[in-house]
């Protein structure tokens, strides 16, 4: 008997047809003698659409009030998932995050998880009953406020729960077979990969694959749960993430009969989420990035690529720019603007319509004819590239947003991953 955390994903909730089939799903995996714990999130596209809601009453809603908002999407999903293992003859208990001992710091908006204390979801298994917990939430122990965990947070309560429970495998169910070379809905010749190391999903997910969320993965591998990414439409076994690369026994499948010390490329990865601001004019004297980035830190921005330039010789000023998520790009501005008088700066600019790609693999440092053949690709294409950097398993490059795309198509290709099928995409908008 195994104990088994099965997540399911908005796209595999989006009507209540879809909740009887996930429900079915649950109750044959129940059936077949595992004990199982549900993590399910808002249906469809309900999170944006809350949102949206409160978008239109303000433009600055309240950071605890919007967490109480968002946090109702998973209940909904949670109670009528209940509901429908219910109708199979099968008892089950839908619980908040709260109730389900998911606690946090206090950070709205993206809380991170600080202890699992889930003792009502250990005693309701006990019953035999399937457990439904709301994903993506959680409460502040002393405040007792609800908090929520940032975009995709399911994923992180499905690993944690998990760990907290000592589960035998996480499963995220979703509306694609498993974690592609790319993301299938823009590369149809994406292949599926059978096996991930943490580092290199971790890399994945930090460079935008958004199939599971980042803190999810980094969870998973500090704690060693084994993950199985896979489609809640098909029975079929999806991408299995575990284990490590200095493992000798983990052989990536994508390593396809390559020699020993070539590249092993797991896939490319990208990211329209993020904005750019340059810091327009800065005097070219010790001291000034480490200004700029500790207003942008303070104000609770996450940075990403910086690229600072050579400076004028006749004026003796310089430009730094760097990316960061497009969600914290008003309170970086605002923060930069305040200090205009102090670093002397002379103003900023701000660039939304910008795309980032990231090829990920290991060995990629010391294979030299990676970069060559990375570049080459994008000038093939036509694809004008405004930012780079560079890490031992990462390359990574800032485009326009409206040639990401093309751009993704081309290294994918480029790099031999393109499959002579085209992969499925189930459901969902892709929003
Ligand atoms: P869910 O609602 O199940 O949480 P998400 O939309 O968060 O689903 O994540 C699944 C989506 O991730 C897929 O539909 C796909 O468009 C996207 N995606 C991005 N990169 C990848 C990748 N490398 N492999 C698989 N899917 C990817
Ligand atoms: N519903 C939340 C979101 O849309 C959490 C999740 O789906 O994982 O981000
Ligand atoms: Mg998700």
């Amino acid at each position: 008997m195994a104990l088994i955390v099965q997540k399911y994903g908005g796209s595999s909730v989006s009507d209540a047809v879809s909740v009887q089939r996930v429900a079915r799903r649950i109750v044959e995996t129940q059936r077949a003698g595992n004990d199982v714990v549900v993590i399910v999130s808002a249906m469809g596209d309900t999170t944006d659409e809350l949102l949206d809601l409160a978008a239109q009453i303000t433009a600055t809603p309240p950071q605890r009030e919007l967490d109480i908002l968002l946090t109702a999407g998973e209940r909904i999903s949670m109670s009528l998932l209940a509901m429908a293992i219910h109708e199979l003859g099968v008892r089950a208990k839908s619980f908040t995050g709260q109730q389900a001992g998911v606690i946090t710091d206090a950070v709205y908006g993206r809380a991170k998880i600080v202890d699992v204390v889930p003792s009502r979801i250990a005693e309701t298994l006990e019953r035999g009953e399937v457990a439904i917990i709301a994903g993506f939430q959680g409460v502040h122990a002393d405040t007792n406020d609800v908090t929520t965990l940032g975009r995709g947070g399911s994923d992180t309560t499905a690993v944690a729960i998990a760990a907290g429970l000592n589960a035998d495998v996480c499963e995220i169910y979703t509306d694609v077979d498993g974690v592609f070379t790319a993301d299938p809905r823009i590369v149809p010749a994406a292949r599926k990969i059978d096996h991930l190391t943490y580092e290199e999903m971790l890399e994945l997910a930090a460079s935008g694959a958004k199939v599971m969320a980042l803190r999810a993965v980094e969870y998973a591998r500090r704690y060693a749960v084994p993950v199985h990414v896979r489609s809640s439409f098909i029975a079929a076994l999806g991408t299995w993430i575990s284990g490590s690369s200095d493992d000798p026994t983990i052989l990536n499948p994508t390593e396809r009969e390559a020699p020993v010390e070539a590249p092993i490329i797991s896939g490319v990865a990208h990211d329209d989420s993020e904005a750019k601001i340059t810091v327009v004019g800065v005097p070219d004297i010790p001291g000034m990035a480490a200004r700029i980035f500790e207003v942008v830190a303070d104000a609770g921005a996450n940075l990403d690529m910086i690229v600072q330039n050579v400076s004028a010789a006749q004026t003796g000023l310089t430009d730094i720019s760097f990316t960061l998520p497009e969600a914290d790009g008003a309170v970086a501005l605002h923060a930069l603007t305040q200090v205009q008088g102090e670093i002397d700066y002379t103003f900023l600019q701000y660039d939304d319509q910008i795309g980032k790609l990231s090829l990920v693999g290991a060995g990629m440092k010391t294979s030299p004819g990676v970069s060559a053949r990375f570049f080459g690709a994008l000038r093939d294409a036509g694809i004008n590239i405004e930012m780079i950097s560079t890490s031992e398993i990462r390359i990574s490059v800032v485009t326009r947003a409206d040639s990401l795309q093309d751009a993704v198509r081309a290294i994918h290709t480029a790099f031999g991953l393109d499959a002579d099928a085209e992969a499925t995409v189930y459901a969902g908008t892709g929003r």
